[in-house]
Order: C-alpha cells, then sequence, then structure tokens
C-alpha cells in the first residue's frame, strides 16, 4: 500500500514541475507572441485577494472532493490543489513588473499537455494526471475574460466565459475520478 510519504512526494514533484513549466511557459510566451498579441496586463491590485480567494478556495473544494475517495489520511491533496490551482496565475507576473506580455500564457491546452506528459514521465500516476487536469480546468472555469488556447503556437485570443461551467464540471468529475482510482488501485493491492 502506498505510503503518506509517497502521497507526498508526488505533491511535491507534481507543484515543482507545474511550476516550472509555467515559468518556461510565460518566458517562451513573451519570446514568441507578436507585439500585437503582447497586450496582457497586471489584474488592479484591489482585485487581486478576490480572484486569489475565488482560486484557492474552489481548489480546497477539489481537493476536498478527492479526499472523499482518498480518505483522512491524505491530507497532502488537500493542501496540493490549492496550491496547483492558484500557482497557474504566475504567468501574469511578467505584467506586474512592468513588462510585455501575451495574455495568459500558461492557461493553454498546449501547457497542460506538456505538464501531464512530464508529470507521467516521472510519477507514472494516473489519480495525479486527474489531480492537475482538475486543477487547470478548476482555474480556467473561475477565471472571466481572454485567454489563448494554443500558447505559445498560436496567440489567437478566445474568450473563457461560454465554457467555464464544462470547465468547472470536468475539474469536479476529475477530482472525484482521481480519489476513485486511487482507492481502487490501493484495494486491488491489499487484496492480493
Ligand atoms: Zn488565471
Amino acid at each position: 500500500m502506498r505510503s503518506e510519504s509517497t502521497l507526498g512526494r508526488a505533491v511535491l514533484v507534481s507543484v515543482v514541475i507545474y511550476a516550472a513549466l509555467i515559468i518556461v511557459f510565460t518566458l517562451v510566451g513573451m519570446a514568441a507572441a507578436p507585439a500585437e498579441a503582447q497586450v496582457g496586463a497586471a489584474r488592479p491590485a484591489s482585485a487581486i485577494p478576490v480572484h486569489l480567494g475565488e482560486l484557492v478556495g474552489f481548489g480546497f473544494l477539489l481537493g476536498g472532493l478527492s479526499v472523499v475517495f482518498y480518505g483522512r489520511k491524505a491530507l497532502p491533496i488537500i493542501i496540493a490543489t490549492p496550491l496547483l490551482v492558484a500557482l497557474l496565475d504566475l504567468d501574469h507576473l511578467p505584467a506586474y513588473i512592468g513588462l510585455a506580455q501575451p495574455i495568459r500564457p500558461a492557461h493553454s491546452f498546449v501547457f497542460i499537455m506538456v505538464a501531464l506528459v512530464c508529470t507521467a514521465i516521472v510519477l507514472r500516476r494516473l489519480d495525479f494526471e486527474l489531480i492537475l487536469v482538475s486543477s487547470f480546468t478548476g482555474h480556467l472555469g473561475i477565471d472571466q475574460g481572454l485567454f489563448a488556447p494554443f500558447s505559445p503556437l498560436s496567440f489567437d485570443y478566445v474568450q473563457l466565459d461560454p465554457y467555464r461551467i464544462p470547465l468547472l464540471l470536468c475539474s469536479i468529475v476529475s477530482a472525484l475520478l482521481a480519489g476513485y482510482l486511487w482507492r481502487r488501485e490501493n484495494g486491488r493491492r491489499a487484496s492480493q
């Protein structure tokens, strides 16, 4: 049976990979986006705590849904999901220090595909693939406004708003499925 330390290590590894790739996608976006797409702006300071609160709050909800199946010992998951949900906004940082950047360069399906592949290679855990999908789609479902779904391959911006409900549903189903798969796997091992 997997130990808590294994779960803690998986949380640490997935958070480090996710954060590193957000920074890579931010830098690549700044280099690759045409000048007319470099219109990413800093959010007004007064709006930051509210938006961060929404992201972290929804992350706790998703983590809590996973733990319905993982059980009480899986506290690292409750911490991991809000952290992963909130981290995606690291891709706004250049705008805060006055640098030109594209809008939300890591809020991209290319980004999540790369993150899933890298995490799969290192961790080989389907439950963590689903936690990443849940955190990513949960974040996009909370956001509003423009994003470039295929950044850094294309900086054609699309409105997020019509997709918010399907994204939020995807995040909830993935969070539940992550816990369910983990429990099924552990049950199978225990019965062997
Ligand atoms: Zn965002």
